[in-house]
């Protein structure tokens, strides 16, 4: 006989009352059609101001009789999905499960998927298979754009490269779990934490579909944000730039003061002209000024991460540690 195989399910859900119970019932429906597998359930309410707590309570109850396992982390405020992941995937790592699944409440990641992420793990013997999109149909056409240049200058100026279309959705074995727990910084960009821990990843792609309910929580400002931040946690190629261009500069002017001197000895002194004295200064103070800027980023993060606050904090929970 197989061994039963145990896949966490981890759902971070942020006011997706309308999604939470139809997202159960499909997720419980491919469990069944699933042999030799059992899933156990970890629900991440981020902070929810509907009744997306009230939801998961109501689940949790049912599946006490039909001893379905159903643990739930609720925080006290919005932190944030990576925040919801990063609670889930450190229940997980401290769970029995074998396998562990990040999937979207809202049903945009089909849960029949999970059947062939196994299905693909089993025959290749790889750590993780991830979910990649092919089309981002029933998406606006900004964020698709914007999506598409971030992977671009991610892919080439990063330590790390992330397929395109790359989602949070990906079946993963236990010690991935555990070395992206073992994770502890603040900043979280699982995109590049995922590809960052290594591990043999298969890629399985899936059309876009549209969420269930509701609308989708990121703003444009908050995904140009979020890939801003993802790039800087993941290269300091900006500051190698940084250096070389004040190099360059530096090297540059010592020649001109070398020109200067030979051309005031060898022709004798001329009228300086004081609108290109002003345009250097004012070129330069710019580039210092953005210098400083890009600087002030990592030395933020830095500053936030040297305050070793936690990435979410925890209102109530069913699991007890
Ligand atoms: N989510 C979350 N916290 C947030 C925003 C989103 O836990 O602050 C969850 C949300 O409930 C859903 C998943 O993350 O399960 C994806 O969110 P959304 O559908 O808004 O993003 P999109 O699918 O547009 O990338
Ligand atoms: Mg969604």
């Amino acid at each position: 006989m197989k061994d039963i195989k145990t896949v966490d399910i981890i759902v971070p859900c942020y006011n997706e009352e309308q999604n939470i119970e139809a997202f159960y019932r499909r997720t419980r429906q491919v469990e069944e059609s699933l042999e030799g597998c059992s899933f156990s359930y970890i629900f991440v309410d981020d902070g929810s101001t509907d009744g997306t707590l009230e939801t998961i309570k109501k689940l949790c109850q049912e599946a006490v009789e039909r001893v379905v396992s159903i643990k739930y982390i609720s925080f006290s405020r919005n932190f944030g999905k990576e925040a919801a992941m990063y609670a889930g995937i450190r229940a997980s790592a401290g769970s029995s499960g074998d396998l562990a699944v990040i999937i979207d409440a809202d049903l945009q990641h089909p849960p029949e998927m999970i059947g062939n992420m196994l299905g693909i793990m089993e025959e290749t013997g790889c750590d993780c298979v991830a979910a990649r999109r092919v089309s981002r149909k029933g998406e606006p056409k900004i964020r698709s754009l914007l999506a598409r240049g971030f992977y671009k200058i991610m892919n080439r100026y990063s330590d790390i490269s992330i397929a395109d279309g790359a989602v949070d959705f990906r079946l993963m074995k236990k010690a991935m779990v555990k070395a992206i727990a073992s994770m502890p910084e603040t900043q979280r960009f699982s995109k590049g934490i995922f590809a960052w821990v290594g591990f043999d990843t298969e890629w399985i792609e899936f059309e876009n579909v549209k969420r269930l309910s509701g609308e989708s929580k990121w703003t444009v400002w908050g995904l140009t944000k979020y890939a801003v931040d993802g790039f800087i946690d993941f290269a300091d190629y900006p500051l190698k730039v940084l250096g070389a261009f004040g190099g360059v500069t530096a090297a540059g002017s010592a020649l001109y003061l070398v020109f200067e001197i030979i051309k005031t000895l060898v022709m004798g002194k001329d009228t300086p002209g004081y609108a290109s004295t002003i345009c250097l200064i004012l070129f330069f103070g710019g580039v210092i000024i953005a210098m400083l800027g890009l600087l002030g980023e990592y030395i933020g993060r830095m500053y936030l991460e040297t305050k070793g606050r936690p990435v979410y904090v925890e209102k109530e929970s069913n699991i007890d540690d």
